[in-house]
Formats: C-alpha cells, sequence, structure tokens
C-alpha cells in the first residue's frame, strides 16, 4: 500500500477483525490502531478511567462515544499515523463515531472501509470458542490453541478467555453491532469507500481476499 493509506475494518465481533488487522499492518508496515487493545491496556495499568471501561466491556456494551472520540482524537494526532496511514480495528463502532472521524481525518477522510462480513450464527460460535494472548493479543480457539499449553506462541504470554467472552456479554455485543455498528455499512457505502470481504474461511484466505481488494484500490 502506497504510504498515508487509511483503512478501517469493519465487521462483527468473532469476523476475524482483529487478527486481519494485524497481519494487514504487518503486511503493509502500517500501525493497527485497535481501540479494545488500548481499552484492556488502561484496564491492565489500573487507572480509574480503566476500571469504569472494565465494567463496561464485561457488560458487553460500549464506552461512550465522548470518551472513546478523545482517545482516538490523541492517538490520531501521533506522528506514525502520517507518513504511513493506518488501520483502525474496532473504531468506529457507531455512526457518532463515523462522524468524528471525519472531522479528525479531514479534509482527505479515509481511504477504504472493508466490511469482513460473517452470518452472525457463525460469529456466536468463534467467540464462544475464543482464546486469546493476555499480552499480545494474539487470538487463538479451542480448536486451534497454542502449540504448547496455554503460552502464547508469538510472545509466550498467557493464553486466557477474554473475562467479556461470557455468552450474556457476546450475545449482548452481537445485539449493539446490529443496532449501532452495522448501520456504518451503509455509511461507508455512500461515501464511495465501502468493500466487502467475505469472512468465512481459513485466516490466510481471507488475507488473500483482503490484500487483493486493498492491492486494487491502490492501482
Ligand atoms: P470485540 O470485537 O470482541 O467486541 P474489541 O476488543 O474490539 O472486541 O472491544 C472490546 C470492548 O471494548 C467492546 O465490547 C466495547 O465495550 C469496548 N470498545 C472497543 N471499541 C469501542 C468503540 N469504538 N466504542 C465503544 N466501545 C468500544
Ligand atoms: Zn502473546
Amino acid at each position: 500500500m502506497n504510504p498515508g493509506a487509511r483503512l478501517v475494518l469493519l465487521g462483527r465481533q468473532g469476523s476475524g477483525k482483529g487478527t486481519q488487522c494485524t497481519r494487514l499492518s504487518r503486511h503493509y508496515v502500517v500501525p493497527h490502531i485497535s481501540t479494545g487493545d488500548i481499552l484492556r491496556a488502561a484496564v491492565r495499568d489500573g487507572t480509574e478511567f480503566g476500571r469504569r471501561a472494565r465494567e463496561i466491556m464485561d457488560a458487553g456494551n460500549l464506552v461512550p462515544d465522548d470518551v472513546m472520540v478523545g482517545i482516538m482524537d490523541e492517538r490520531l494526532d501521533r506522528d506514525d499515523t502520517r507518513g504511513r496511514g493506518f488501520i483502525l480495528d474496532g473504531f468506529p463502532r457507531t455512526v457518532a463515531q463515523a462522524e468524528a472521524l471525519e472531522r479528525m481525518t479531514a479534509p482527505r477522510g479515509i481511504d477504504v472501509a472493508i466490511n469482513l462480513d460473517l452470518p452472525r450464527e457463525v460469529a456466536l460460535a468463534r467467540l464462544i470458542a475464543r482464546l486469546i494472548c493476555a499480552d499480545c493479543g494474539t487470538n487463538y480457539s479451542t480448536a486451534d490453541p497454542p502449540k504448547y499449553g496455554m503460552t502464547c506462541d508469538v510472545c509466550g504470554g498467557d493464553v486466557v478467555h477474554r473475562d467479556d467472552d461470557t455468552e450474556a456479554a457476546i450475545v449482548r455485543r452481537l445485539d449493539l453491532y446490529e443496532e449501532e455498528t452495522a448501520p456504518l455499512i451503509a455509511y461507508f457505502d455512500e461515501r464511495g469507500v465501502l468493500e466487502t470481504v467475505d469472512a468465512m474461511g481459513t485466516p490466510d484466505a481471507v488475507s488473500e481476499r483482503l490484500t487483493s481488494i486493498i492491492d486494487k484500490r491502490r492501482n
């Protein structure tokens, strides 16, 4: 991708969005900005904000828009986003956040928003099986666990079930996705930057689809 590419990955929880963002970020050498990772880091730091964020996340609810917009405003202001662009993972999640993103990135805006498309039932099954490295965020599943016990293949950290991957919180997140985030598909389509990619299949197959779409857009 040409330096300065600005990508948004959309997709239901369980669509493999985080995994694919990590891969794209390595492939194109562009910073991967994950709001979930930023929030989980605040939880680990044990700040007052982290404590509040944790309650919201554990219930599967959304952190208020003004808080998320403040976090992103600060993050997008850092130098690494200027030359190389960025890949946004987990932001925007509401129309209000998308409108704020448009203001923050004006006049150019973002180059492409890719919707990783996955049926809800498949997403639910994937989320129930999901495991994650507590240190680096690499995703595993009960069907495809780390090679050695519950130790991360990438960094040696502890691989765990996420605290917010209880069935109640998962169902709540999927419902909120339909209500709050799915409208962004039409939002980006109206702006002429939407692409849709099938999220079924192996991570490698999905990566192929993503890079071919991004490379096509770039030419
Ligand atoms: P998932 O894709 O499984 O929902 P994430 O790691 O992207 O997981 O986000 C975890 C939690 O962090 C969300 O359930 C939500 O509570 C909070 N969160 C992350 N991004 C946002 C956002 N843009 N707006 C509001 N809340 C967010
Ligand atoms: Zn790890």
